[in-house]
């Protein structure tokens, strides 16, 4: 059995409309932690525990953290979760819901992780939020569902943070014979490890994460995601914090989800009628979702973006 659903995939008239491609929605968003995390996460958790582990850990106070956190209570095996102290009170309790342990270390997600890895005994698993081949075959499930849905797209879009979800992608296609479909891979200025790596020609280290994007918020995508964006066909995006604010906005009014700014990114192209979309006659949109922001946040934000 695995720990994520088969999501919906449907068309969304609006942004059809907006873009003039036929654009499809895989709405990870309905996944039961809201967003994609769990197909990797969960696929390893699985894996982990036919190892015969005993406890997850993870550093992750986003996304990742709260899959952990749900596969952990689905297999019965307890979790700890290390946040740093920026974690949201909200983040924190969805965690806690989950019934995992949640401690708090730490300025920045460094301290955090350091005192995760700390923690690891003989019997436990370390969840890594993207950097992990068992995770990367998790989340290539969601191509195996377009081609049973028999949606074969001109390019799919996605978000990038550490790269775990293009690489899964990637995976998917490739074991599908669809690796002659091109993936759109879109970011936040600030958050943009992938774009500005693909720019200078090496993988580069950001200094700092300057949007409030956080879920796409790595200094450096994983190797893999690098050594893909060299090799597999990939155009790369970014997007500023106001449009994909606005694009969260958009998006809940047209199809009465709520994501994160994080999938916003990628939205954000196709309601911008990005220049990067041209071309493509049918894109599917990897609608990663997140549950880390509420509407007022995100209106929040927007105002202060707008200024
Ligand atoms: C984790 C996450 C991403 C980025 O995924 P990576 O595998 O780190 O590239 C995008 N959107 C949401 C909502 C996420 O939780």
């Amino acid at each position: 059995m695995n720990l994520h659903i088969h999501t919906p995939l449907i068309e969304s008239r609006p942004l059809s409309l907006i873009t003039g491609s036929q654009i499809w929605l895989k709405i990870e968003a309905l996944q039961p932690t809201g967003s994609f995390k769990i197909r990797g996460i969960g696929a390893a958790c699985q894996e982990y525990a036919r190892l015969g582990k005993r406890r997850f850990i993870s550093s992750s106070g986003g996304n990742a953290g709260i899959a952990v956190a749900y596969a952990g209570r689905c297999l019965s095996i307890p979790v700890t979760v290390v946040v740093p102290e920026t974690t949201t009170e909200r983040a924190r309790s969805l965690i806690k819901a989950e019934h995992a342990q949640v401690i708090v270390h730490g300025k920045a997600w460094d301290e955090a992780n350091t005192l995760a890895l700390s923690l690891m005994g003989e019997d436990d698993a370390f969840l890594h939020p993207f950097d992990d081949p068992l995770l990367w075959k998790g989340h290539a499930t969601l191509v195996d569902e377009l081609v049973t849905e028999g949606v074969k797209p001109d390019a799919i879009m996605l978000s990038v943070g550490g790269g775990g979800l293009y690489a899964g992608v990637v995976e998917g296609l490739r074991r599908n014979n669809w690796g002659d479909i091109p993936v759109i891979t879109a970011e936040t200025i600030g958050t943009d490890s992938l774009a500005q790596s693909i720019q200078q020609g090496k993988r580069i280290t950001l200094d700092s994460i300057t949007s409030i994007a956080t879920s796409l918020g790595a200094e450096q995508v994983c190797e893999q995601a690098w050594t893909l964006s060299q090799t597999y066909p990939t155009l790369s995006a970014v997007v500023n914090d106001h449009a994909a604010l606005n694009a969260c906005e958009h998006f809940l009014d047209d199809h009465r989800i709520l994501v994160e700014p994080a999938c916003g990114a990628s939205l954000a192209l196709a309601y911008e009628q990005a220049t990067v979309l041209q071309g493509f006659g049918t894109i599917v949109i990897v609608v990663c979702g997140g549950v880390t922001a509420s509407i007022d946040q995100i209106r929040k934000w927007n105002a202060a973006a707008m200024r």
